[in-house]
């Protein structure tokens, strides 16, 4: 009996799709979801005990392995010292201090339950601090599910922006502008033409959810000084990349830094934490010493944060960084080496432990370029790698992610599940 699908057919009864988050569906790539019911270091099971070597790391969080053995001592501890209080705990003091050390553009911080809530409320916070209404964000680029970030690109340059779900009116969506990633020339119309009713930009430095798409040296540089220089706040979306690609996140890599900084995923290790923070005298408009209202029940919550310590201490461990890239690296030699020798168009692109895996021949630079990639060659590619055992994001869209419990021979393994697997679609290139 197959347990996955018997449990996707009740789970479609009592929830829509039978997920709480679309894109475990499969949608994209077909077939029935796996179901998953433990996992240890670089790998999970199945209902049906099948052991899969796991590159999505619950969406980023799992960068030091499934159930390492600190993470999972400091959860149990806190959980026997009770599951929350509504008050403020030491432990939030001890992660936001280690936040602030770790990241130098972050003098302040204020911790919620998800990376959603982050970029919400560094939005909220950047207009109230501005007095102006206008955010901008890119196409391609995923910044959580709040009304004003579900907006996509209205016809021709721009043009104010349309909703990209239903459900989200109208007169909200007009207060966000789309523009096209990495467009310098776009950047600097808007912000010569309406730069000062401009309270935010919004962007993912590494574009993580089209795929994996970066920003370029001089698209960032050319933000910080436009924001700098009519007073917008640089909001730089790390939910993805935080303690991901680098020390000290994207911004780090890029040298450049951020008015705000939304945090999320790898902070909390698996468990829901996300924050959001940066200049003192910004996060200073926060209630309750500002007027800019933000609140949780669960931010902060003592046993979430003890998982989300715990991992930032092994991060920040010298060479971790260094370990995780050489890991990425050698992984992604052997795909394009496998690729090359079936003839399959391919290229690859990664940043510490987060790479993306493209069907053209260049790795693109833009929403448009990612889309005239061949991504029709993706869903057989994936099940093709799910039936060796090899588990990557269920969609062409979405980054991959090493961790630090992924061994030499698990990659050696990946990649010879890749060789049968660019075989196998070579007929249909
Ligand atoms: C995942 C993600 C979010 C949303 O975080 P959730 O915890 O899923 O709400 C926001 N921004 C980026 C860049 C992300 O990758």
């Amino acid at each position: 009996m197959n347990q996955n699908q018997i449990l996707f057919d009740r789970a479609s009864k009592t929830s829509p799709g039978g997920v709480n988050s679309p894109v475990r569906a499969f949608r994209s790539v077909g077939g029935t979801p796996r179901f998953i019911k433990r996992a240890q270091d670089a790998y999970f099971w199945d209902e049906n005990d099948v052991r899969y070597i796991d590159y999505i790391g619950s969406w980023g969080p799992i960068i030091v392995g499934h159930a390492h053995p600190n993470v999972v001592k400091a959860v149990q501890e806190a959980a026997a010292k009770g599951l929350g209080f509504g008050t403020p705990t030491r432990a939030e003091v001890e992660m936001a201090e280690l936040l602030c050390d770790m990241l130098p553009s972050l003098e302040q911080v204020r911790l919620v339950s998800s990376g959603t809530e982050a970029t919400m409320s560094a939005i909220r916070l950047a207009r109230g601090f501005t007095g102006r209404d206008v955010l901008v964000k890119f196409e391609g680029c995923y910044h959580g599910h709040s009304d004003s970030l579900l907006v996509k690109a209205g016809s021709g340059l721009l043009t104010l922006g349309n909703p990209s779900s239903a459900g989200v009116p109208v007169a909200v969506s007009k207060d966000t502008l789309v523009l096209p990633y990495n467009d310098v020339d776009a950047l600097k119309t808007l912000f010569k033409d309406k730069g000062d009713t401009l309270a935010a930009v919004i962007l993912e430095p590494i574009a993580g959810n089209m795929n994996f798409v970066r920003a370029r040296p001089e698209f960032m540089r050319t933000l910080r000084e436009l924001c700098t220089e009519y007073g917008t706040v640089l909001i730089i979306d790390e939910v993805m990349t935080g303690f991901r690609v680098g020390e000290q996140c994207a911004q780090g890599v890029y040298g450049v830094q951020a008015d705000l900084t939304t945090l999320g995923k790898v902070i909390g290790g698996g468990m829901p934490v996300a924050a959001f923070g940066g200049r003192a005298d910004i996060m200073a408009h926060m209630a309750p010493l500002g007027g800019v209202y933000q609140a949780g029940t669960l931010s902060g919550n003592p046993v979430a944060v003890a998982a989300g310590l715990a991992t930032l201490n092994i991060v920040r461990q010298d060479g971790f960084f260094d370990n995780l890239r050489q890991k990425t690296t050698a992984l992604l030699a052997g795909f394009s080496a496998a690729a090359h020798d079936a003839g399959v168009p391919f290229s690859t692109e990664m940043e510490g432990g987060m790479f993306g895996l493209f069907f053209s021949n260049q790795a693109p630079q833009s929403y448009a370029e990612v889309m005239a990639s061949r991504v029709d060659l993706f869903p057989a590619f994936f099940h093709a790698m799910l039936d060796e055992g090899v588990y990557l994001a269920p969609s062409a869209f979405e980054a991959g992610f090493m961790s630090a419990a992924h061994t030499d021979e698990d990659i050696a393994s990946t990649i010879a599940a890749a060789r049968k697997a660019f075989a196998a679609i070579s007929h249909l290139v």
